[in-house]
């Protein structure tokens, strides 16, 4: 096949174009603005710079390419920024995606991959949600992905040829483990890369935002899913439209979670080396727990993860910050 994957520069995009290189035969065009993304993570593939916007720009590529299937990722994931600027947000994430789909029915691309996230579960009541349970997000970044859910849903609806898989992710981390390709998103607010930047010394100290959930130590708890296995599950869900599956929609996580004191004393461990860590206040809209009910990836994408263990996640995540801090 022919395969489309934009914002194959970015961090969750590059390595599923590794896969891909290293494990199939497909063709694979990489569409990517590098507004985040950079040429050097693209490890297989033609990268074309093309910016998702440019309705004209896309409308030629689809023209001359005849993709067979799409796999969406370039979006915007800065959930505060999100907040300050939703126009920014609902444009670039729905309204590009919904120009995408449309091209894909014009040009007759059946198979369509989208990443969207946890954030379309908002603050759930349950922490270990399933993919009916409700959505409700509470804020643009996550409602621009349930909007563009929702458009691609319905067009698998009004036209047969076009079917889905829509991949929602947990909190996704780590980093390749051959050592190529990472995080390089500037400002990180996310737990492990924090964590491990303040074990380089990047930053003087780090904070746990609210020790007083209901959780086991009070910290909160996440479904830390490595991003290798993350993308190998957009390999099986391509397998799965290859072979005729139906349009469908999964969590991908590993069901199981760490909280963020387990994080902060598996980077100690995994970096050696032990740094100061502050009590802050919860942040606004954290839920106390979020886990992945993943049973029906497992059992209907034959999806096998291979990175559970959190000091691996850390492991490559600090290898990799390690490495960014030398470049
Ligand atoms: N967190 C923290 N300190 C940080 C960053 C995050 O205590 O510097 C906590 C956050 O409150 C949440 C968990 O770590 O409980 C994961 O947060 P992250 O921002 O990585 O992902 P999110 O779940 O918000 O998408």
């Amino acid at each position: 096949m022919k395969i489309l994957v934009t914002g194959g520069a970015g961090y969750i995009g590059s390595h599923v174009v590794k896969l891909l290189g290293e494990n199939t035969k497909h063709e694979i065009v990489i569409a990517d603005n590098l507004s985040t993304g950079s040429a050097d993570a693209v490890l297989y593939g033609r990268l074309v710079e093309i910016d998702l916007s440019d309705f004209k720009a896309v409308e030629d590529f689809f023209k001359n390419e005849r993709f067979d299937a799409v796999i969406h990722f370039a979006a915007k994931i800065v959930v505060p920024e999100s907040v300050e600027n939703p126009v920014l947000y609902y444009m670039n994430n729905t309204v590009n995606t919904i120009h995408l789909v449309s091209m894909c029915v014009k040009y007759g691309v059946g198979k369509f991959i989208f990443s969207s996230t946890a954030a379309v579960y908002g603050e759930p009541e349950v922490g270990v949600v399933t993919e009916n349970s409700p959505t409700v997000p509470i804020n643009p970044y996550g409602m621009s992905k349930l909007m563009s859910e929702t458009v691609i849903r319905d067009t698998a609806n009004a036209y047969k040829g076009f079917r889905f898989v829509i991949l929602r992710y947990f909190n996704v981390a780590g980093a390749d483990p051959d050592g190529r390709i990472g995080q390089c998103f500037p400002n990180a607010t996310h737990l492990i890369k924090v964590a491990c930047q303040t074990a380089l010394n990047a930053r003087d100290s780090m904070s746990i935002f609210g020790s007083d959930f209901n959780t086991p130590d009070g910290t909160g708890v996440r479904d830390y899913i490595h991003v290798t296995d993350l993308a190998s599950a957009h390999i099986e869900a391509l397998n799965y439209l290859e072979k005729g599956g139906n349009s469908d929609i999964f969590n991908c996580g590993y069901g199981h979670g760490s909280s963020v004191l387990e994080v902060i004393k598996s980077v100690k461990k995994v970096s050696g080396r032990d740094f100061k860590v502050v009590s802050s206040e919860r942040r606004k809209g954290d839920p106390a727990l979020l886990i992945a009910d993943n049973t029906k990836i497992l059992k209907t994408l034959k999806w096998i993860p291979k990175y559970q263990d959190i000091d691996f996640i850390c492991k490559t995540a600090y290898e990799w910050e390690k490495r960014l801090l030398v470049k």
